[in-house]
């Protein structure tokens, strides 16, 4: 029987309109693709069945998620709102200019562009409107012209080659920083050169002095802060006087940490707004949006960040945008930042009881809502850790340690994040038993034998199947506490 019919039944008396939706959409794509509608029942019990600790993940509502799924997806709207390419874009104005209106507000920035797709393609904006706004704009000026069309083939090949010799100076991938900081494989590092800095080798923080004499040394063009895998605030009021007395322009990725910002946990120097040029988000990480990015930027870079396409991206997705609006909407809100305080908490909770059960963390523990375990001690690679986990029913990834000896394949970490357990309400003593369950399941785990060479597999590890029961079904417990989506009834 349909899944609709069975949930009309069953609830003629109090009909939740989110699961009515949830339920004839699935219905509505089995009728023409179940491959479709299988997958996404299956990613809901899959998610049911597993504790979430990916540092990057979390659970949108079901606002959120279904906001998205109409035929917004169908208008073209090139240009910002009020300045479109296309006729007949007054509905998606209104979306687009309540999704900048609460991001504005949410983060007191004094310009927000909601455009981007995703962390990527709002660190791509950012990059590219630097160098169009520092480098391009300024040739053309100084070459007595008005704008980019009058430079001759000559003249603009010459500003082309220019903008390649930027430096963009960002945290290494090894320290915690992203792939589109400038790593090599990244187009980050092939449109500008790229140099890193690297967390004290000690502490395994950023040292702001030593930051700022290697500024000084390679005077980059745009000093980058920001983070996928470092559990520590950043002084974003010191990182700015480093930028200035180099004359860089100061950039902050905050797609980690955006809701951390959003629920009032990063105030004063930690909060990146009032110091950065410009800022780019995720909007689905710790900020549980929809999956997508922006930009906040200063008023001086308004007009070149709103030509973000052409610039860099095509027509928008308004229907993500619309999702984005109510996701800023739930953001903006005292609930919110109540969570946001509940994920740090819960992350200190979880990385204290780890160590005292015997794990290290990196750095020596956590500031926001992630940590990373470096796993040397259990005699594992990070992919062991992984999968071993994994089923044991935890989902967390694996993760490079600063000075990492297994390479970014292997690695020697895993990071564990608390955004998506908050999200179902778990609290202090939840993290304690997750934190009893991974160490259990890590001490007992060892690397499995390559049948062929006789040799430690970096990849696989094997469990006493008691202990790796046990494990599930304490996983088990938990999860049954908190369920997710419990009106989407499959
Ligand atoms: C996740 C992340 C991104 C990329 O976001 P996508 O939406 O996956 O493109 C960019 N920067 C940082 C710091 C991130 O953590």
């Amino acid at each position: 029987m349909p899944r609709i019919q069975k949930y009309l039944q069953k609830h003629a008396q109090n009909l939740q309109p989110a699961a009515i939706a949830y339920l004839a959409a699935l219905d509505q794509i089995e009728s023409f693709a179940p491959l479709i509608a299988h997958a996404i029942e299956q990613e809901l019990s899959d998610q049911r069945s597993h504790l979430k600790l990916i540092a990057s993940e979390n659970y949108s509502s079901l606002t959120v998620q279904l906001a998205m799924g109409n035929l917004l997806t169908d208008k073209y709207a090139e240009g910002y709102p009020h300045h479109r390419f296309y006729a007949g874009c007054e509905n998606v104005d209104l979306v687009e200019e309540m999704a900048q209106e609460e991001l504005k507000q949410i983060f007191g920035a004094e310009h927000a562009y909601v455009q981007p797709h995703s962390g990527a393609d709002a660190n791509l904006v950012a990059f590219w409107s630097i160098l169009v706004q520092k480098v391009q704009n300024k040739e053309i000026e100084r070459l007595g012209k008005k704008t980019l069309d009058e430079l001759t083939p000559e003249e603009y090949e010459q500003v082309r080659k220019l903008m390649n010799q930027q430096k963009l100076m960002g945290m290494s991938l090894n320290s915690g920083g992203h792939l589109t900081h400038g790593y090599r494989h990244n187009i980050s590092s092939k449109m500008m050169r790229s140099v890193f800095y690297d967390v004290d080798p000690k502490t395994e923080q950023l040292d702001y002095h030593t930051l700022a004499k290697q500024a000084l040394q390679e005077k980059p063009d745009i000093l980058l802060a920001g983070y996928s895998a470092y559990s520590r605030r950043i002084n974003f009021a010191k990182m700015r006087e480093i930028a200035d007395s180099v004359g860089a322009v100061f950039m902050v990725d905050m797609a980690h940490f955006s809701g951390l910002v959003a629920g009032k946990v990063f105030q004063d120097e930690y909060n990146p707004v009032p110091y950065a040029h410009i800022v780019t988000s995720t909007t689905h990480k710790t900020l549980r949006g929809p999956r997508g990015g922006f930009v906040l930027c200063k008023a001086e870079f308004a007009d070149t960040i709103n030509k973000g396409c052409p610039l860099v991206l095509g027509g928008p997705l308004p229907h993500v945008i619309a999702a984005k609006a109510i996701a800023f909407k739930e953001a903006n809100s005292p609930n919110f930042q109540d969570y946001a305080q509940r994920i740090v908490k819960n992350a200190n909770t979880l990385a204290e009881k780890l160590k005292s059960d015997g794990a290290r963390i990196v750095s020596g523990g956590t500031e926001n809502h992630l940590m990373i375990v470096d796993l040397s001690s259990f005699g594992l690679t990070g992919r062991h850790a992984e999968s071993i986990l994994r089923k044991a029913g935890l989902t967390v990834n694996r993760n490079t340690i600063p000075g990492d000896q297994n390479g970014p394949w292997y690695t020697s970490g895993i990071r564990l994040g608390t955004p998506a357990v908050t999200t179902l309400g778990m609290g202090t003593d939840e993290m304690n038993e997750i934190a009893d369950i991974i160490v259990k399941v890590l001490k007992n785990a060892k690397p499995a034998i390559v049948e062929k060479t006789g040799q430690l597999s970096k990849a696989n590890a094997e469990i006493d199947p008691k202990i790796l029961d046990e494990a599930q079904q304490r996983v088990n417990a938990i999860l049954a506490k908190f369920p997710l989506y419990p009106e989407i009834e499959i």
